[in-house]
């Protein structure tokens, strides 16, 4: 399948093949014909998997076609009116998805802004009075935007809820009802969530009327994509862990997760006493200090990023190649989007995970989530005396099931040796074959 074969419109196309995607992600293969047809959509899918993309495309076709056709019945000219807007739950998706939405409909004339929360609202709401096609908007200063009468739903015809799991996580319900009530009845609507728990299951049937469903399931990015490793180590001795780690791979640009923000400002004062340089993004920074240190590791200047799981959604770097889990996540589910971050679409991508006793429960519910053993990393020289017996029982208290451990083991063990900072790029035929074999399932509404 090709992007041309899905019959999107000519300027979006050539857009898409300039930015590289030599074809649809699963994702985009199954809900792109959906959105062209004009139905809603509910897809079950997490960010890494060309989400983006999967309805941006289809609603920037519209748009242009709909403007081709105005401009042929009343000419040009006329103030801009918002006519799609995505909704997502932090500035950096926001962000992330503005940038995106750009480069895809650069060719089509077509313009976007983005409005998030933490800065003055002038320059937002500027670009809302010059007019705008499509809007990219945290809940928060969406509402807040619209009690002040700068924007208006009159010509709204396509509305995306994006990671809709998280903003319920993040106490945004109460907001998401108050803008879906403000929704003109007439539209399409696009349901995006990584999980479907009952209450996500109850916000989707607001905003959907007749849907369609595209599940992308969360195995695809860790199973196919991602190579993962862990090693137990105890809390002391993960900083020595994380320092010897990142010498290893001094070029590579490696972000880190802490499960705190306390504890990721801690990481980067103990890589700062190893003459590491880092910097740690999480809901106590400033957006400043946040974009600055995000825009220093997508150019390369900082090759070390600690981030929480809130802070981390959006963060879309080409050359990510590793991901390290510095704490396990306690929900198994963020494990799978945060290794997520690496791996992206159709690149491969490596995560190790730190693994105390405490979180041996954690490490357990998320191999039962991703259904596989996440391969068990050779024995490493951060070792207490007391915790070696320890790590030894535990090693061999409980297998791996995965009777080809031992074997992955030597090949994480060569994989790291002859590492020396690039990524492991599978080529698009590999990953095409793992497609076909385990793609996205595309159902009709249940
Ligand atoms: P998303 O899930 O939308 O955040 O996309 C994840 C990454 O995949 C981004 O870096 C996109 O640029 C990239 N991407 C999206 N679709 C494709 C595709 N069809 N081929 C290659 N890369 C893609």
């Amino acid at each position: 399948m090709t992007f041309k074969e899905l019959g999107i419109a000519e300027p979006i196309l050539r857009a898409v093949e300039t930015e590289g995607y030599a074809s649809p992600t699963p994702i985009q293969e199954k809900a792109i014909p959906i959105l062209l047809k004009g139905k809603d959509l509910l897809g079950v899918a997490q960010t890494g998997t060309g989400k983006t993309a999967a309805f941006g495309i289809p609603i920037l076709h519209h748009l242009y076609n709909a403007k081709k056709r105005t401009a042929l019945h009343n000419g040009q000219g006329g103030k801009r009116r918002i006519k799609a807007l995505v909704v997502t739950p932090t500035r950096e998706l926001a962000i992330q998805i503005g940038e995106s939405l750009t480069v895809y409909g650069k060719h089509t004339g077509l313009r976007n802004t983005v409005i998030f929360g933490g800065v003055k609202q002038g320059k937002q709401v500027t670009a809302l009075k010059n007019g705008i096609d499509v809007l990219i908007a945290t809940p928060g200063r969406l509402l807040d935007l619209m009690n002040q009468g700068f924007i208006s739903f009159r010509d709204l015809d396509y509305v995306v809820l994006d990671e809709a799991d998280q903003m319920l996580d993040m106490g945004f319900i109460h907001d998401i009802k108050k803008i879906i009530a403000k929704l003109p009845p007439k539209r399409q609507s696009l349901f995006f969530s990584a999980t479907m728990p009952k209450d996500i299951v109850d916000l989707s049937r607001k905003l959907l009327g007749d849907f369609e469903r595209v599940t992308i399931k969360p195995e695809q990015a860790t199973a196919e994509k991602v190579e993962q490793g862990v090693y137990f180590v105890s809390k002391r001795n993960k900083p020595k862990l994380l320092v010897h780690l990142i010498r290893e791979r001094s070029k590579e640009s490696i972000l880190v997760f802490s499960r705190t923000k306390h504890g990721a400002n801690k990481i980067v004062k103990k890589l700062a006493q190893a003459d590491i340089r880092a910097a740690a993004i999480h809901g106590n920074k400033s957006q400043t200090a946040r974009q600055k240190a995000l825009g220093d590791f997508k150019d390369g200047k900082l090759n070390v990023l600690i981030a929480t799981d809130i802070a981390a959604r959006g963060i879309d770097v080409e050359e990510l190649s590793l991901v390290i889990n510095f704490d396990l996540p306690n929900v198994p589910e963020t494990y799978v989007h945060r290794i997520g971050r690496t791996g992206r679409a159709h690149a491969s991508g490596i995560a190790l995970s730190f693994c105390d006793k405490d979180e041996r429960p954690y490490l357990r519910d998320i191999e039962k989530l991703i259904k596989q053993t996440v391969p068990r990393m050779p024995e490493h020289q951060f070792v207490d005396e007391n915790e070696e017996s320890e790590t030894t029982n535990r090693e061999n208290a409980q297998k791996p099931k995965n009777p080809n451990t031992t074997r992955n083991r030597n090949r994480n063990r060569n994989r790291n040796r002859n590492r020396n900072g690039k990524s492991n790029y599978r080529g698009g035929q590999h990953k095409n074959r793992n497609r076909d074999r385990k793609g996205g399932e595309s159902q009709k509404k249940d």
